[in-house]
């Protein structure tokens, strides 16, 4: 994996959050947000994108691992 740090804050990135940019931002993205920050810049709480997270990976979504 080319980019995996926030590009705001450094913090090493996880497969879903790499995912939630993609889905927030854009599928071509290449600087990738963390969670934390990912909220910030919409303005919405991480527990809601950790719930988005959860309904992306239900619907199968390719861009989020299966639970293991
Ligand atoms: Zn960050």
């Amino acid at each position: 994996m080319p980019n995996n740090r926030c590009v705001s804050c450094g913090a090493e990135l996880t497969q879903d959050e790499i995912g939630a940019t993609k889905k927030l931002i854009s599928r071509g993205a290449e600087e990738f947000y963390c969670l934390p920050c990912l909220a910030r810049s919409f303005k919405v709480s991480e527990s809601l994108l950790r719930e988005k997270i959860e309904y992306w990976r239900s619907t199968g979504c390719s861009l989020f691992a299966p639970k293991e």
